[in-house]
């Protein structure tokens, strides 16, 4: 009941109702669809209705198979069939479904050693440690990396698990405007000369960011970072939840794609839920740092350690990108990704849309401006069987509304000219062409 919920939520009961009455009950078809299939390169829709415009819904029998633009299955390892899948249901045969256990207690197994030498090898540092989320791999090891006398200097970009683990920390947070690097080093020159609020100098200094960014699809700047991070002796911690598998020639991430020594970044930190196909996060590093991690961080002393299907999935997964099953498979995935998204973002272009982010980024964000507007594009583009995800306020700036693309080596150029084709024109009906004149001015 209403009463039940200012109880619980009083903080944001005035802004939940405000947003239920007035706002979801219009869009309520576009967010929430809950899915009937496995999020491949296609993915099953469910029709659902809700009730008194709550978060409550219930199933109804209609379903609708659509393009999946919406998952973050980069390289196409989403999938309930093949050699991922197969090992996958064998560890379930040999381990259970779960560890039931945190790693220090019964819950390291096999498999978990075995993933984290190979994230080693596959990140190109001295060692890795894996946590069952990617979420809490930031939110959870943040505070115990950090404490009240550091200084972070984050990119206001960054995603909520780090900002919730940065807040956890207690230590001093700036921010600096995104991807911008002269504004990153004003902001760190001014905190250092002013101190911290006692006088006394930082602690350690963190300069915080993402590889690809998840809502821009932009790539951090990262020889530039590395170099300011030397000149003021500070340390990087670079999020590769979008990056890691997607990008460099390789698949190994934003190092790869510069072509830098990944030891110039003290702490890489990843998912296994993007171009793995699967569930979880890892740290990457020095020696000591991972030690340190595996005596201090919460996320590996107190919570049960990661499934073993889904550790099984990233191995087999991590094996093929890296040709050590044998085949070129791997590689052929991350150069089909590569050409997906080159060719989408031209296209897209080229119909007049207005688009965000680098060009080798998978992650293809479709500007639609207006808050009204994300759910129209959204349930057309449903309607024409096309999952996709949009995105508004608070995840993006008020006025700047978008539809996320994720696109996928498991994409076919047919899959992706009906999708364009679809774009364009719903773009006329929907005005989403802002980059073109209109026709009466050409
Ligand atoms: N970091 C970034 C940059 C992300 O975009 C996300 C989620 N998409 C996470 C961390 C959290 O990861 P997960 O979804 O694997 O829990």
């Amino acid at each position: 009941t209403e009463k039940n919920r200012d109880d619980y939520v009083p903080l944001f009961a005035a802004f939940e109702s405000f947003y239920l009455r007035y706002v979801y009950r219009r869009v309520k078809d576009c967010w929430n669809r809950p899915i009937c299939s496995c999020p491949a390169d296609t993915v099953t829709l469910k029709d659902r209705v809700t009730k008194d415009y709550g978060w409550t819904f219930e199933f109804t029998g209609t379903e609708t198979k659509c393009l999946n633009l919406g998952s973050y299955n980069y390289l196409g390892f989403a999938q309930n069939k093949g050699p991922c899948a197969d090992d996958a249901i064998e560890s379930i045969h040999k381990y259970g479904i779960a560890t039931y256990s945190p790693r220090r207690e019964l819950g390291t197994n096999a498999l978990h050693t075995e993933l984290e030498k190979l994230t080693a090898e596959f990140l190109g540092v001295e060692d890795a440690i894996v946590f069952g989320m990617g979420f809490a791999t930031n939110a959870l090891n943040l505070p115990s990396l950090l404490s009240p006398g550091c200084l972070v200097i984050s990119d206001e970009k960054n995603h909520a698990s780090i900002i919730l683990g940065l807040r956890l920390s207690g230590a001093t947070i700036k921010v600096y405007k995104h991807n911008n690097t002269h504004h990153l080093e004003k902001v760190i020159q001014q905190a250092i000369v002013n101190g911290q609020p006692n006088g006394k100098p930082w602690k350690k200094i963190l300069i915080i960011l993402e590889g690809v960014f998840s809502m821009e699809g932009s790539i951090v700047k990262l020889p530039e970072i590395i170099e300011i991070k030397k000149k003021y002796g500070a340390f990087i911690y670079l999020d590769e939840a979008h990056s890691i598998g997607a990008t460099g020639n390789h698949g190994r991430g934003v190092c790869d794609f510069y072509g830098i020594n990944p030891k110039d970044v003290d702490i890489l930190m990843g998912t296994f839920t993007k171009s793995f196909g699967s569930a979880g996060g890892y740290i990457g590093g020095s020696k000591s740092l991972i030690s340190f991690l595996r005596a201090n961080s919460h996320a590996h002393c107190y919570a049960s350690s990661m499934a073993p299907a889904v550790t099984q999935q990233i191995l087999t997964s991590m094996k093929i990108i890296m040709g050590l099953d044998g085949t070129n498979e791997g590689k052929k995935r991350i150069d089909q990704l590569a050409r997906n998204t080159r060719y989408f973002r031209k296209r897209l272009a080229q119909i007049g849309v207005i688009t965000y982010g680098h060009e080798d980024s998978p992650v293809v964000p479709m500007l639609v401006y207006l808050f009204s507007k994300i759910g129209a594009v959204v349930r057309t583009l449903t309607k024409r069987q096309i999952a996709v995800v949009g995105a508004g306020f608070p995840a993006t700036p008020i006025m700047e509304g978008r539809i996320r693309f994720c696109l996928s080596a498991a994409h076919t150029k047919e899959q992706l000219d009906y999708a364009l084709q679809v774009i364009d024109e719903i773009g006329d009906s929907l005005g989403l062409k802002y980059s073109r004149k209109p026709r009466d001015l050409n």
